[in-house]
């Protein structure tokens, strides 16, 4: 039966909501990754304590301080990832951190809104992805594992499918154009055009990314997934969101157990269900 056995993870966003509930349930795991890497830009702020406290509780968390937008931020962070890791490579990296701007209806977007979700929900994956790169490729590389697995190497990109241009998740609730384009939908992993909406989804922003990732780490055996946690009640779901954390996150961890080379470049929900264009 297929198992999630990485022996090294990196969550991004992991001090609130889905990335400290993903902390959790790893750390909890009967045999837990010996290093979890809970990154969080404001570590001695008021919203990680949640974060310490577990972190008092198992030594396999390592709390790693991370802005994904700062540059010099992602540099010190992979020098304190790589120090931890001596010498061995990270299996799993797990972009989770993101913000939505909300504006209920098109017209009042702004564009500094607009750039400012870009830059976080796309940018900044796009950033820690290449950072970490190196130790991805190392962890490929020194695992005797054949084809590609999340316990091995992987990229996975929390996405949303309120960026999907054939169903427009939940538009009725709220227009969020500007998280709604940083979530786009690429083509399908497959590369085929069937069930395809809008020409326009041929381009943009964290689907498009990882499809792209999924195509350039091929090679060197680095899973690539979108993954939508379903509408969650987090500071960001709200309390009108559908599932608990809890439940979206052993849904996501019971997922990756299961995914391999023909997932790479997929976008799936937490079920594993392949979502429309
Ligand atoms: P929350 O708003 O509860 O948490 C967001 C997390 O991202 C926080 O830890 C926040 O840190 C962090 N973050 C934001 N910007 C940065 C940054 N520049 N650098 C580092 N960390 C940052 O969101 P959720 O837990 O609900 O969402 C997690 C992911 O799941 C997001 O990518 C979101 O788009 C996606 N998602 C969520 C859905 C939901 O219903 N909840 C639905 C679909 C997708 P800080 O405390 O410092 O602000």
């Amino acid at each position: 039966m297929e198992a999630l056995n990485p022996h090294s993870v990196l969550v991004t966003g992991s001090n609130r909501g889905i990335g400290l509930e993903l902390v959790k349930q790893l750390a909890r795991k009967s045999n837990p990754p010996e290093w979890i890497f809970a990154t969080c830009r404001d570590p001695e702020g008021p919203h990680a304590q949640d974060l310490k406290n577990l972190a008092a509780k198992y030594k396999e968390i390592v709390i790693i301080p991370l802005n994904i937008t700062d540059p010099s931020s992602i540099r010190s962070a992979v020098t304190m990832v790589t120090e931890k890791l001596s010498g061995t490579g990270l299996n799993l990296l797990i972009n989770n951190a993101g913000i939505s701007k909300f504006s209920a209806k098109l017209e009042f977007e702004a564009p500094e809104d607009m750039a400012e979700v870009y830059k976080t929900n796309v940018i900044g994956p796009m950033m820690i992805s290449q950072a970490f790169l190196p130790l991805l490729r190392k962890a490929s590389e020194e695992s005797s594992e054949k084809g590609m697995s999340c316990s091995k190497a992987s990229i996975v990109n929390m996405s949303s499918h309120a960026g999907s241009i054939t169903d427009v998740y939940l538009w009725e609730l709220a227009q969020v154009a500007s998280y709604r384009c940083s979530k786009t939908r690429p083509r399908n992993h497959k590369g085929t055009t069937k069930n395809q909406g809008s020409p326009k989804s041929n381009v943009a922003a964290l689907n498009m990314l990882t499809r792209c990732q999924s195509l350039a780490f091929s090679e060197v055996e680095i899973l690539c997934v979108a993954v939508h946690p379903g509408w969650v009640q987090t500071t960001m779901g709200g309390s009108m969101a559908e599932i608990t954390v809890d439940s979206s996150v052993q849904a996501i961890l019971n997922l990756l157990a299961h995914l391999s080379e023909k997932d790479s470049g997929a976008f799936l929900n937490w079920e594993g269900k392949i979502l429309p264009w």
